[in-house]
């Protein structure tokens, strides 16, 4: 899991001794966003700054929004007993990408384990609002948190070789195939599909019984993750 530390410059003192006894997650409510653009927001609205404890954008990056201990401003009356993530995205009008979901699941298990709780809710449990959107995994999240197993939903188009373009997607494969054996190339699950990831590809593919052609589709997906 890589989280970046976003520096962000807090006006006025933040408050500390947020004591977190669950998770509560959000969504930008914008298509795409930064953490500096939801920084720039919420000073705006006369707050010290970015009232999330975290970002987690669409590419899988997460980035650091308040420090863990600073009482967010995220979710009226809970701010002080939870840790407050945002999930780039409108998830009224879309759908969570496998390399979101991926890291989203990855943060909430790091958080109810370094706290040693367990409880995962959204902001509309608590307030009066439509966040984190209708379409939002909450079900899949709360199943898989729980230690059901899950499926990582096919991302809807193929990921092919081109070693320039980094995509979440790809380093969810790569971080698939690492685990289940088949060696990806020196630079490891970097989110490049590079031409170690590809022979990999075609490894499994070959393995399993599917057309061979180093392209990851449905059926590869499906393969992947069954
Ligand atoms: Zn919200």
């Amino acid at each position: 899991m890589n989280i970046i530390n976003s520096n962000l410059k807090f006006k006025n003192g933040l408050a500390y001794g947020n004591n977190p006894k669950m998770v509560i997650l959000h969504h930008a409510d914008s298509v795409r966003c930064s953490i500096e653009d939801i920084h720039q927001w919420h000073l705006s609205n006369g707050w010290s700054g970015c009232g999330y404890h975290y970002l987690v954008r669409k590419n899988g990056m997460i980035y650091t929004g308040r420090n863990e201990k600073a009482v967010g401003a995220h979710c009226i009356k809970y701010n002080t007993i939870s840790i407050g993530i945002c999930c780039e995205g409108n998830f009224n009008a879309e759908d969570m990408v496998s390399a979101q979901y991926s890291a989203l699941i990855d943060l909430i298990k790091s958080i109810l384990n370094r706290y040693g709780i367990s409880k995962v809710y959204a902001h509309k449990d608590f307030n009066s609002t439509d966040c984190p959107g209708n379409k939002f995994p909450l079900d899949r999240i709360r199943r898989e948190i729980s230690g059901q197993k899950v499926n990582l939903i096919y991302p809807g188009y193929l990921l092919k070789i081109n070693s320039n373009l980094f995509d979440g997607n790809v380093k969810v494969v790569q971080e698939k195939l690492l685990g289940i054996g088949y060696n990806v190339g020196k630079y490891g699950a970097d989110g490049y599909f590079g031409k170690d990831t590809f022979k990999a590809v075609r490894r499994f593919q070959k393995d399993r019984g599917l057309l061979v052609d180093g392209i990851i589709g449905r059926d590869t997906w499906g393969k992947l993750f069954e």
